[in-house]
């Protein structure tokens, strides 16, 4: 998709701090970071949101979200987290292509100190 920030992001077109990066996956981190190493978690393929998605791209995002997960857990030291997904304009979906947020919680305030 031409006009997707975020297949820019994938192709390079628009840096971004990557997390994290294989055949199929690309994490990177929220340009406006709810908490310190909010992170999104994409498929390289556009898809515009879980209405979208087949079990193969859905399988091979998952799979490497506990992965993910564990290295901003190693790395920033949150003593949780929250995985949020949006699908629909309805349901707060602001960039049409999927993505899943990964919010570290800490102790108090959101991590930057
Ligand atoms: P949504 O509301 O669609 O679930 O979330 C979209 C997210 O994408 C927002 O948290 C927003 O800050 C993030 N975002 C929008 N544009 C960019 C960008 O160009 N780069 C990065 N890294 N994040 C972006
Ligand atoms: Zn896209």
């Amino acid at each position: 998709m031409s006009d997707c920030i975020f297949c820019k992001i994938v192709n390079g077109e628009i840096p971004s701090s990557k997390v994290f990066e294989n055949e199929h996956v690309l994490a990177f981190l929220d340009i406006s970071q709810v908490t310190k190493g909010h992170t999104l978690v994409i498929p390289k393929l556009h898809n515009e949101n879980i209405f979208d998605m087949n079990a193969e791209t859905a399988r091979n995002l998952f799979e490497v979200v506990p992965q993910i997960a564990n290295a901003i857990k190693q790395e920033l030291k949150p003593l949780g987290m929250n995985i949020l997904q949006n699908s629909g304009k309805h349901a707060g979906q602001e960039v049409f292509h999927f993505h899943m947020h990964l919010i570290p919680r800490y102790e108090s305030g959101d991590g930057f100190g």
